[in-house]
């Protein structure tokens, strides 16, 4: 298992952890400040700042674009609105090819409104990623399957665990790999076999912590060492797999984390990715 005391390069900052009160521009130079030298930034955030000043700032800082925030949500009611879901996730290849990304995440989806269909979801799914896949994969940008927690099966992604993800890389093949946040997955019993079958798939490692209680569905994320996951077990898991890349610290924290200065923000997630993770 690495000593990340020893490696700081490997942390990365998700930027949606500090996204409240900086930009990306201002999140970039807070990285420099605190020698975070990779990031996973948010479309929305790269649309407001402009994708070409965002790719210069991040070449001009030297930084590692370790993930890009996020492709998905495949699944509509009707072939127009799946239409402009795939039109969109091209679009989000794009920017990651241009920011010089190592893959783009991909928040797969939930329901259609209205719809009482899980199944067709990931039918629809599967079938996105395939099509996804054909247009990346010769670009040399792999898809990084993220699975959910559960609680997000309707309106965020339905896909849930570990296993499902790697059925979906199992019959997509090359191209398609898996993204393991220890938020979404810390639960599963299956875990420590899923993270080994899942091998050299394994694209991108989140962290940050489960808060007891959660307060908010979506953004009461703990920092890593607040809450109940054994962070260092899974990361055994995952590097046992021959995983060697970042660490990437991701916390929406509405009424905590998002609310303090970004730089104590930093600050903290650089001194828990050596104590705690
Ligand atoms: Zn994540």
């Amino acid at each position: 298992m690495r000593d990340l005391a020893a490696n700081p390069d490997l942390l990365s900052l998700n930027t949606a952890t500090v996204r409240e009160r900086w930009t990306l521009p201002q999140i970039i130079e807070g990285c420099a400040r605190h020698e975070v030298r990779a990031i996973a930034p948010w479309r929305d955030q790269v649309a407001a700042c402009g994708l070409d000043t965002a790719a210069r700032l991040i070449r001009t800082h030297g930084l590692r674009v370790n993930g890009y925030c996020r492709g998905g949500m495949f699944p509509a009611a009707d072939a127009a609105g799946r239409a402009r879901a795939s039109e969109d996730n091209r679009r989000a290849v794009d920017e990651a090819l241009a920011l010089g990304a190592e893959c783009l995440i991909l928040v797969v989806g939930g329901l259609p409104a209205g719809s009482k269909d899980i199944a067709g979801a990931r039918q629809q799914v599967k079938d996105g990623i395939a099509a996804l896949r054909d247009y990346a994969h010769p670009q040399k940008l792999p898809l990084a399957i993220e699975p959910l927690h559960p609680m997000y099966a309707a309106d965020r992604a339905c896909v849930n665990t570990l296993a499902q993800a790697n059925d979906l890389c199992d019959s997509l093949g090359e191209g398609v790999g898996v993204a393991v946040d220890v938020y979404h997955v810390w639960w599963d019993p299956a875990l420590e076999r899923e993270i080994a079958r899942a091998g050299r798939r394994i694209l991108g490692f989140h962290v940050c912590d489960w808060l007891v209680p959660t307060s908010d569905m979506l953004l009461d994320r703990g920092m890593m060492g607040d809450g109940v996951i054994d962070i260092p077990r899974i990361r055994r898991w995952v590097e046992a797999t021959g995983y060697s890349d970042c660490v990437e610290v991701e916390i929406f924290s509405a009424g905590n984390w998002w609310k303090r200065d970004p730089d104590e923000v930093l600050r903290t997630v650089r001194e828990r990715y050596v104590t705690v993770c």
